[in-house]
């Protein structure tokens, strides 16, 4: 899973209020046309004639995140709105709600991106510590037949050749799945400036200190890694670092291979994640 960071500058869009987030709000471009991809919608919401956004859009090749989390999009605005929504969340949902637009252009591949916002799903649920319940269409808050393909019976077919309910309840199973099968060992994500990425790789504890793999990391972090076989010495960007060798993989302590990498790594007890993030400039 690949998140890409392209912030909003249009502040008819991006009003910059803090929220405090309650749930998730799942939404479809509605755009089939070739090239509506995830980028293409941010540059449309980045238009200063745009009045809507999303935290996130998800194509096939990437996922883009137009606002943080914790900053208000306007994604599930209406006149009026359900009783269940006005009750679970606010009279005004947009203020607890985090918004993520799934892409149908015809130049995507569907399967992809349902896939890439399962994976999105379980990873924004897990670190708030939420279950499936979190989950809305945009049509539970407002009525509106939005995601179609999980609402109406004549998209969801085309789409997921299921009806709707049937569609709405195989998502949430399969965001359920990935979110209860996920090992419970310490998981890595390296932010970098331009993004965030989630590894599947899996580091371990030993001593209070956290071991990464070191080539799975560095080379999502862009880096080199080599390894000289005779004198088993690891280097990163051509850094030695101390290494441990588990089953044919080499593990190094996180703020070590932070460190080689320019990074930093801190300790997320909430996520039971190592963290590394670009150095502050
Ligand atoms: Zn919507």
């Amino acid at each position: 899973m690949r998140i890409t960071e392209a912030l909003l500058t249009n502040k008819n869009a991006r009003p910059g209020k803090s929220i405090v987030p309650k749930g998730v709000v799942i939404h479809w471009t509605a755009n089939p046309k070739a090239g509506a991809d995830a980028m293409a919608n941010r540059h449309y919401f980045n238009k200063p004639t745009t009045v809507a956004s999303a935290h996130y859009i998800v194509d096939d090749k990437q996922i883009v995140r137009c606002l943080p989390e914790t900053e208000m999009g306007y994604h599930v605005g209406a006149k009026s709105y359900k009783q269940d929504a006005l009750a679970r969340l606010s009279s005004y949902p947009n203020n607890c709600t985090i918004g993520i637009e799934m892409c149908v252009n015809a130049d995507g591949r569907f399967s992809i991106m349902y896939q890439q916002t399962v994976e999105l799903v379980v990873h924004i649920l897990k670190r708030y510590g939420w279950d499936v319940n979190k989950l809305w269409r945009h049509y539970d808050i407002t009525g509106k037949i939005c995601p179609a393909f999980f609402v109406a019976d004549q998209e969801a077919k085309m789409y997921r050749g299921l009806s709707a309910e049937e569609a709405w309840k195989r998502f949430k199973e399969d965001v359920h799945n990935l979110l209860t099968s996920h090992p419970q060992y310490p998981e890595v994500h390296v932010d970098k400036c331009d993004g965030q990425l989630s590894l599947g790789a899996q580091g371990y504890l030993k001593q209070g200190i956290s071991y990464l793999p070191v080539r799975a990391v560095a080379e999502k972090a862009g880096c080199s890694v080599e390894w000289d076989p005779h004198t088993k010495v690891v280097r990163v960007n051509g850094q030695t670092v101390t290494a441990e060798n588990v089953s044919g993989i080499s593990y190094t302590p996180a703020r070590e291979l932070a460190e080689a990498l320019g990074m930093q790594a801190t300790w997320d007890a909430v996520r039971k994640a190592v963290i590394l993030e670009a150095k502050q400039k």
